[in-house]
């Protein structure tokens, strides 16, 4: 066969899927490849008769010999049976036959737990893709398969056979699971040949190329900017945070790897965005802002933590422009602050506001949860309470300097995620997480200057059964799709799929659907941490 054509498919619309950092890194990667094409498609509700094409050649989705899949989100899930529907390929593997194209998937969500979407997929890559032995693997491996006559019935048969024993390589079809009275898992059957868990594929090498953005286009969130993944993971333990414990051991990018491209950049004229979860880490930080001032450029980091704040670095953000600042404390009341192990004073975030609308950057914005275990109505009051408070300090700072600009409250719903301590937690009801919102809003709403902003709790509690759920929650998916979306009916006909999957505590020994995956993450060190959080919501303040 002389080229392997890959549609890489982003279950959302172009503008999302142009902004996501991991797409474009894949998608560059995969042409790099001597022998493979990719084409980028993505999701769009009103497709023509041949359903979604690609933006290059306009090719639909099943002229393709391959349709990977890039899923960071579990909100995407959906679009996925939606896509394969309208571009006439069986939704369910079992219904597919070997004329149509391989489906992959890969992305952090599908990485934690592939089982909710493995109905659909032919293979699931686990970990990050891209200039590793393994990703050369499994394309060598793809490119093997496609290459040979399909002998056998069903995509399945002939994928299970040439895949067994490629790193990183999730094959839904070789594990079956039995479940007891409850629909509770009671036993993981895997086929012959195949590994008990798939170990995720992580990017070690310090040589390794550092994602940045390869394509540019004005519909974009991030339209003129280079976007630049600093690092990877976190050592800081906080027991929500699904992308500081996978990702787990922090690898940070060192400068010499990407500052050509941020030197090309500079020259183009485009703004440099850093991400990564661990910026405040980054060794090189001062250097790497350093330059890119010297430059005459510009920059914007990703939410930092208090201790990336120093000094230089926030004359380096006012000097840059830079007109909003994202402060994370995810929760106000120290108690609170102690279950979910981000244990930083509300006091240093205030002393941060006053120094950064000094320093002259005009809006801050924080990032807060709601619906975190063992969470009361008052820990909801304590946020409206340290928001009052951060105002108060905003305001005087902002006269100092003659004009006032916003402070910007984003309310998101807890969903415990798996891989992280809080897998065994029940996720709050859309009744209590309403009532923390309602809380927040009432207590801000007038108050000049203040903008609060929450995320749907339906979209979030969807997010929650797809989070944690196993294969038996694929017809909600499909249920989801057919509604293009809304999650209220879906929801509302299922209750017993939510009292199963998101609103219950799991049990300490309960085998979990994602543990065919294997982060590198041990059960003893996640539950101890778990436990611990749940023993500090008791300690005395
Ligand atoms: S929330 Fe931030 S500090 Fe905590 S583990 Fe995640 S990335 Fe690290």
């Amino acid at each position: 066969m002389s080229t392997i054509n890959v549609a890489l498919a982003y279950p959302n619309t172009f503008q999302v899927g142009m902004s996501n950092l991991g797409y474009q890194f894949v998608y560059g990667y995969l042409n790099s490849l001597s022998g493979f094409s990719a084409e980028r498609v993505f999701y769009s509700q009103s497709v023509g008769r041949r359903g979604p094409t690609s933006e290059e050649t306009g090719r639909p989705l099943r002229d393709f010999h391959v349709v990977a899949f890039s899923i960071p989100f579990e909100n995407d899930y959906p679009s996925v049976p939606a896509m394969l529907e309208a571009a006439g390929i069986p939704p369910l593997r079992e219904h597919r036959t070997d004329n149509d194209p391989l489906i992959l998937a890969g992305g952090v969500s599908v990485s934690m737990n592939p089982e909710p979407l493995s109905s659909f997929l032919d293979l699931v890559f686990i970990g990050e893709m891209g200039e590793t032995e393994a990703s050369d693997r499994f394309c060598a491996t793809l490119r093997e398969v496609i290459g040979r006559p399909r002998t056998r019935s069903g995509s399945g048969d002939w994928a299970l056979q040439a895949f067994s024993t490629v790193p990183g390589t999730y094959v839904p079809a070789a594990y079956s699971f039995s479940y007891d009275d409850e629909g509770l898992i009671r036993e993981v059957r895997v086929q012959d040949g195949f590994p008990k868990r798939v170990k995720a594929v992580k990017r070690r090498s310090r040589g390794a190329p550092v994602p940045v953005s390869v394509l540019f286009t004005p519909e974009a969130e991030f339209a003129d900017s280079l976007l630049v993944e600093t690092n990877r993971g976190c050592g800081r333990g906080c027991r929500f945070c699904a992308g500081g414990w996978i990702h787990f051991p922090v690898r940070h990018a060192v400068f010499s790897g990407f500052r050509s491209s941020v030197e090309k950049a500079l020259q183009e004229g485009r703004t440099v965005g850093l991400i990564g979860s661990d910026l405040a880490g980054h060794p090189q930080l001062e250097e790497i802002l350093t330059f890119i001032v010297e430059q005459n450029g510009k920059f914007s980091l990703s939410s930092i933590r208090p201790e990336g704040l120093t000094p230089r670095i926030v004359a380096l953000l006012a000097r840059t422009g830079q007109k909003t600042a994202t402060l994370a404390p995810e929760a106000a009341s120290p108690r609170m602050k102690r279950v979910i192990g981000k244990e930083i004073p509300s006091e240093r975030f205030l002393e941060l506001v006053e120094q950064l609308v000094a320093a002259g950057i005009p809006n801050i914005r924080f990032y807060f949860m709601v619906g975190l275990p063992t969470e009361t109505d008052e820990d909801a009051e304590e946020v409206a309470r340290f928001v009052e408070q951060a105002r108060k300090i905003f305001v005087e700072a902002s006269r100092s300097r003659g004009a006032i600009g916003r402070i910007g409250v984003q309310v998101t719903p807890f969903v415990p995620k798996p891989w992280t301590p809080f897998q065994w937690a029940a996720m709050a009801s859309q009744k209590t997480l309403q009532q923390r919102v309602r809380i927040i809003r009432e207590r801000l709403k007038r108050m000049g200057n203040v903008v609060v902003r929450a995320e749907s709790v339906r979209d979030a509690t969807g997010q929650g059964l797809l989070s944690r759920g196993d294969r038996n929650v694929w017809h909600a998916i499909v249920e989801v799709a057919r509604q293009q979306g809304r999650w209220a009916p879906v929801l509302r006909a299922h209750p017993r799929l939510l009292d199963r999957y998101v609103h219950r505590e799991r049990d300490a020994g309960e085998i979990f659907p994602w543990e065919v995956t294997d982060h590198g993450l041990t059960r003893m060190v996640l539950e101890r941490s778990y436990r611990r959080g749940m023993e500090a919501s008791r300690d005395q303040e």
